[in-house]
């Protein structure tokens, strides 16, 4: 029997808000490395298909769903039935993140989740103006509840694969460069620190680049939308408005580019729907690729960290965006739900483990236009060393549950630091955490740019002076 490393004790209750493919795959992770009492762990979702795999694991289960209404009621019982404080891990969809966070605070709960959720009516809501269905508009109300709530129980926001780890890479690969580019930076330390270590560093931007290759032995049917994770999750983001940093070396807006009015001013959102609208960008094993600019919380939240000012003037910012090739059975799935007028499949499917013939996800940062070009560091993970790692998941959601993992022991040994972000989180401790379920991690130069093998046969125009700018990155 494999004997775990045990990273954090855990005396009090332990909620779990949503069972699907992220929770099932962290349950294990949990039991695995976390010193705590099965008899305080619940988990609640409205949907009891997985019950069962609850209850053979000594946990136990209850259907229900939580709503803006119900959710006091539902969980103040549950986080205060233990004998120490209680943890909660949000994993669901459709349950607003900021006031589970709330209550976390009120009870002395910490929290940790993987995304901002909103309660449902905000996704689809056409009475919302695309500006407010935004991630932006998200993030700047969790940072308002960051400043109101200050220093108390942990709560970390955004801590999955992406959002989350990619922000840990993001200094890893910052770090990285600056050795190879032999510069002699001191580790920062602060914010501002890391901000001007990236504008020494000389980056322009960084993609999000993630390629997943994994293949099902059945393919796609006609009308059912598959993907790696949550399908809810996926087209919800999807038909938000594409986001990204926009970085200071940005010459002009994109088409439809629109900016805020409020808040930090670190992205900018495009009027068209971010799984609709490609972007090229670059993966170790596919080389150059498409990419769907789909709004996510770390390109807004790496921008800001990013960001450089005098005074009050913003004197460097990279541009920041997630550049995501799902599975080939995910783009047809968007393929075909685009071609019908958004209209979602009338069946949805995520794929399991064991039907995954093979594959990876490729999931790092790609930070460009510096002297060495384009530095790509990340996760190759395949399906195969997946499986051997831990059960219940695909290779995705093994980047998911095991950053899910890194942040809630961080939580522990850190449980007075309010709501953080990952940016914010000690980078080297959480990826010691997580390494051991990554797969490969490696960092890889390119000599590619957007602008390679254009023009060949179509005019184009296109910005020859400086290749990395995002009118030349989009696909028009
Ligand atoms: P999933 O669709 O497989 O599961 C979501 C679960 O939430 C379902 O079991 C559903 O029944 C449950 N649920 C729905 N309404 C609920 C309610 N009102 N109360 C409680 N539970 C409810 O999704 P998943 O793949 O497990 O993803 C879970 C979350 O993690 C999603 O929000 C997704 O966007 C996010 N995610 C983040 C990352 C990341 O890297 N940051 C990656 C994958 C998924």
């Amino acid at each position: 029997m494999t004997t775990w490393p045990v990273y954090a004790t855990w005396t009090g209750p332990i909620v779990m808000i949503g069972f699907g493919s992220i929770g099932r795959g962290t349950l294990p992770l949990i039991l695995r490395h976390i010193a705590c009492d099965k008899n305080q762990i619940t988990i609640l979702d409205p949907d009891a298909s997985w019950s069962q795999l609850a209850e053979q694991q000594g946990v136990k289960f209850i259907q229900q769903g939580l709503t803006k209404r119900n959710y006091k009621d539902v969980l103040k019982p549950l986080l205060t039935a233990g004998t120490g404080k209680a943890l909660i891990v949000n994993l669901s969809v459709d349950v607003g993140s900021l006031d589970i966070m709330q209550l976390a605070r009120d009870t002395g709960a910490l929290y940790i989740d993987t995304v901002i959720e909103p309660w449902p009516g905000f996704y689809y809501n056409p009475k919302l103006s695309n500006a407010d269905r935004t991630n932006y508009a998200m993030r700047e109300q969790m940072l308002a509840l960051k400043k109101k709530l200050g220093l108390g129980s942990t709560a970390v926001s955004c801590c999955g694969a992406n959002p989350g780890m990619v922000s840990w890479f993001v200094k890893q690969a910052l770090v990285n460069l600056a050795a190879d580019m032999k510069l002699d930076i001191k580790e920062p330390t602060t914010r501002e620190g890391w901000a001007k270590f990236m504008k020494r560093v000389g980056v322009k931007g960084i993609h999000v680049a993630e390629r997943d290759t994994q293949r099902s032995r059945n393919p796609k049917p006609l009308d059912c939308f598959v993907n790696t994770w949550s399908v809810e999750g996926f087209i919800s983001e999807g038909l938000q408005p594409a986001e990204l940093g926009w970085g200071t070396h940005e010459k002009k807006l994109p088409s439809k580019g629109k900016r805020h009015k409020s808040g930090t001013g670190a992205a900018i959102y495009i009027d068209h729907p971010g799984a609709d609208t490609r972007v090229r960008t670059w993966v170790p094993t596919a080389g150059a690729n498409f990419g769907f600019l789909v709004t996510h919380n770390e390109a807004i939240s790496i921008a800001d960290y990013y960001t450089v000012r005098d005074g009050r003037k913003v004197t460097y910012r990279p541009t920041s965006h997630y550049a995501y090739h799902p599975s080939n059975a995910a783009v047809l799935s968007l393929h075909e739900m685009f071609g019908a007028g958004g209209r979602k499949q009338s069946t949805i499917h995520i794929l399991a483990e064991d039907e995954i013939i093979d594959g990876m996800d490729e999931l790092g940062v790609l930070l460009y236009g510096h002297k060495r070009n384009a530095y790509w560091y990340g996760s190759q993970l395949t399906i195969e060393e997946a499986r051997k790692l831990a059960p219940y998941q695909n290779a995705t959601g093994l980047q998911v549950t095991s950053a899910v993992l890194a942040g809630i022991v961080w939580a522990i040994e850190n449980p007075s630091a309010g709501i953080v972000e990952t940016d914010e989180m000690d980078f080297r401790r959480c990826l010691e955490l997580q390494l051991p379920y990554l797969g490969n991690v490696a960092g890889y130069y390119t000599d590619w740019n957007p602008l390679k093998g254009r023009e060949s046969l179509f005019p184009e125009v296109l910005d020859r002076r400086d290749p990395w700018q995002f009118s030349n990155i989009i696909v028009r």
